[in-house]
């Protein structure tokens, strides 16, 4: 595959990726969220521990390096992911993105949540990310909303994540 002739992005070899994900709140599963253990009555559902947070940032790098989605790396039809901790997914996405050239800039999230409350968390989630980004607890923002009640987000049905990531190509930063 050839470059193309985005102009903008060869001056400065950065690109932007966004990234959304949701999951239902069911009985009888641990809620883990940006990889830290968050005590509730309920957790999320899904093939792997269900963190959404993690995988709305997975979906933005991959966005950013136009590099496909989590399905493509990590179906839910293979077994190797079931019940893993969504930090590998977050390991290998680092991985397949820096493969490619590119280093991570920085991270905003935002988790949409009715319960339970997140603010104490919000430290932990950040540094676990500047962790495995391998970027600095400045560059990783995490911002929990209520949803005020709307739909079923704010019922509580489930939690959703959305997330914007900067990287830069290695050999353009300073
Ligand atoms: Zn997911």
């Amino acid at each position: 595959m050839g470059r193309g002739p985005a102009a903008g992005s060869a001056v400065t070899g950065l690109r932007i990726g966004t990234g959304f994900d949701a999951h239902r709140l069911v009985e009888g599963r641990r809620l883990v969220l940006g990889g830290v253990p968050v005590p509730n009555d309920r957790g999320l559902e899904g093939h792997s521990d269900g963190d959404c947070l993690i995988h709305a940032v997975c979906d933005a790098l991959l966005g950013a390096a136009a590099a496909g989605d989590m399905g493509r790396y990590f179906p839910s039809s293979d077994e190797r992911w079931r019940g893993v901790s969504s930090l590998r997914f977050l390991d290998e996405t680092h991985r397949i993105v820096a493969e490619r050239g590119y280093a991570v800039v920085n991270l905003d999230v935002t988790v949409i949540a009715r319960a339970p409350a997140l603010s104490p968390f919000v430290d932990r989630i950040r540094r676990v990310l500047g962790e495995h980004l391998r970027i600095d607890l400045d560059a990783v923002s995490v911002k929990a909303k209520s949803n005020d009640g709307l739909g079923a987000l704010g019922r509580g049905d489930g939690i959703a994540a959305q997330a914007v990531v900067l990287i830069q190509k290695k050999d353009e930063q300073e």
